[in-house]
């Protein structure tokens, strides 16, 4: 079984199952692969994925919590990444100077686990990556995305 990461061309984000690469090809060139958010058959293969993995996106198996970020420098990738990373952030909870603390209290299980956004210093952010949290760091173009 291959578990492939999916974009239609809407660039929602899926997941795709195939028996192998040969079985995807096959079914996106019959366009049977749908986007099952907008039902869209223009369907292609993330590259190499830049990878979230917040507990919004998250499947049930998965244990801990973290984002989990490639570095990307093709522009085009950026711009999806982007888009992506839009989505993601009008969907997580802003806690603003209190973010390091609810990150421990949502790694170690203290509170209800979801996706958060807010402040940290570099000093925050190393002391959470020690812990085992990984934070991903929002590109500035994103400081005030809802305004
Ligand atoms: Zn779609």
């Amino acid at each position: 079984m291959k578990v492939l990461d999916l974009q239609c061309s809407a660039s929602h984000r899926f997941e795709g199952w195939f028996a192998s690469e040969e079985e995807f090809q096959c079914q996106l060139h019959s366009e049977l692969i749908e986007c099952p958010l907008c039902g869209s058959t223009t369907v292609s293969k993330c590259l190499s994925a830049p990878h979230l993995n917040l507990a919004s996106m998250r499947t049930a198996s998965s244990s801990s919590s973290e984002a989990v970020v490639a570095p990307v420098s093709e522009p085009a990738i950026q711009a999806q990444w982007l888009t992506a990373l839009r989505q993601l952030v009008a969907n997580t909870e802003d806690v603003g100077e209190k973010f390091t603390e609810e990150a421990r209290r949502i790694h170690y299980g203290e509170v209800q686990e979801r996706s958060i956004r807010g402040r940290a210093s570099p000093t925050q952010t190393r002391e959470l990556l020690e812990e085992g949290i990984t934070v991903l760091p929002l590109p500035q173009v994103l400081k005030d995305p809802l305004h």
